[in-house]
């Protein structure tokens, strides 16, 4: 069987560094680069600061993106276009970026994958969130970071958001009248459903969905209390994204 030949961008980040891990113990996964700002980075493949020489020099099957939003959705343009498949994991990518890497995708029939959460179990918490929003119309979104994350509110409770809005009938929540008296203080709004971010040291990632209806409350809650709990998505996903020819947003739609 021919391996997945894997370049990933970010190896330093704390995400980078399982995904490192995670590629070079699979059998059927080979590590031939890494993609990092800083020339000086000690590692036993090639490391590359320019994404292009990379992709020329190396061209893998696969690039894992684990960075920050701008380069993030930078590189996964530049992969497309050089017909390396993008498995994603970065977050914060808006949705006119989204819309046009799923254009390039389209246009090279390229398969890329991109997801804002790798964890089972949070994807699980997304679907049973849409299930229940079909019956609650009332929900709110707490979602739980450490405090070095730079977007905010995170890819997951946006993607969650957008999950509910599928099924849920439109209604602008709590009372028509009410005024912030700090800004801020109803967090974001989406559809009228309210997302509140917290960021403090100790926590990774969290979320807490919330429904209210008359006389009861529905909790469902996802944690991830490491980055090794995000591994077995990027591995699927590295897999699958050799058989797709199009842009997929979020894992749930690659797991049965
Ligand atoms: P992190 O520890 O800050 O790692 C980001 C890494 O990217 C750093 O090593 C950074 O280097 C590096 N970097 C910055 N610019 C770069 C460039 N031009 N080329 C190559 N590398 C570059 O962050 P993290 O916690 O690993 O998270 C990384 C991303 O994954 C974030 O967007 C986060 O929201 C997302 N995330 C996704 C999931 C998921 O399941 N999808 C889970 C957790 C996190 P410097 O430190 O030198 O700047």
């Amino acid at each position: 069987m021919k391996k997945i030949t894997v370049t990933i961008a970010g190896p330093r980040g704390r995400m980078g560094r399982e995904a490192v891990q995670l590629v070079k113990e699979t059998d059927h996964f080979s590590l031939i680069s890494v993609i990092d700002h800083k020339n000086d980075v000690n590692m036993d493949v090639p490391v590359y600061t320019d994404i292009e020489q990379c992709f020329k020099d190396k061209a893998p099957d696969v690039l894992i993106d684990l960075t920050t939003p701008e380069v993030g959705y930078l590189h996964t343009k530049t992969s497309l276009e050089y017909g390396v498949r993008p498995v994603v994991g970065t977050t914060g990518f808006s949705h006119d970026e989204l819309q046009e890497l799923r254009e390039l995708a389209q246009s090279k029939n390229l398969g890329c994958i991109i997801a804002p959460n790798f964890a089972i179990g949070a994807v699980l918490m997304m679907k049973f969130s849409q299930m229940a929003a079909k019956y609650f119309n009332d929900v709110e979104i707490i979602e739980l970071h450490h405090d070095q994350k730079l977007d905010a509110p995170s890819g997951t409770a946006v993607k969650t958001a957008e999950m509910i809005k599928e099924v849920r009938t439109e209604k602008q929540q709590g009372h028509p009248s009410e005024k912030e008296t700090h800004e801020g203080a109803r967090g974001a709004n989406i559809d009228g459903m309210h997302i509140h971010s917290v960021r403090l040291p100790g926590l990774i990632a969290h979320q807490q969905v919330m429904f209210g209806a008359e006389g009861q409350t529905l909790t469902i809650r996802h944690d991830s209390f490491n980055r090794g709990s995000f591994m077995s998505g990027v591995k699927v996903s590295v897999e699958t994204v050799m058989n797709l020819e199009t842009l997929v947003y979020g894992l749930e739609n690659i797991l049965d």
